[in-house]
């Protein structure tokens, strides 16, 4: 992988991070408990549970994206970005589009 591309992926991975991060702030209220006191009915707060649970799952899930972004970002600089840290071969460019955070090949994902 040349310098350019590097580059390229750095972008992306601090474009990625500041979208995981705006996701992280926003949902922030949308994941705290539905009090008791809301108003609701019975069924929409059932709903609303529902919601809250769903929120927190993508949480966690942005979460640990976010620490495999940084991750990425720290690979960038040290010039490890796009090997694979299992058998150390290179990442497939096409894969490292579409998730330029992935630390593995194909093989051994
Ligand atoms: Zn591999």
């Amino acid at each position: 992988m040349n310098d350019s591309e590097k580059a390229l992926f750095k972008d992306k991975l601090k474009t990625l991070l500041s979208e995981i991060e705006e996701y992280l702030e926003k949902s922030e209220d949308s994941a705290e408990a539905v009090s008791p006191d809301k108003g609701l009915g019975r069924l929409s707060r059932m709903e609303a549970m529902q919601d809250q649970q769903m929120v927190l799952e993508l949480r966690r899930r942005q979460k640990r994206r976010k620490l495999e972004v940084i991750n990425a970002l720290a690979r960038v600089e040290d010039g490890n970005f796009g090997s694979c840290m299992f058998c150390g071969g290179a990442i497939a460019y096409d894969r490292l589009e579409a998730f330029p955070e992935v630390q593995t090949c194909v093989s051994c994902a």
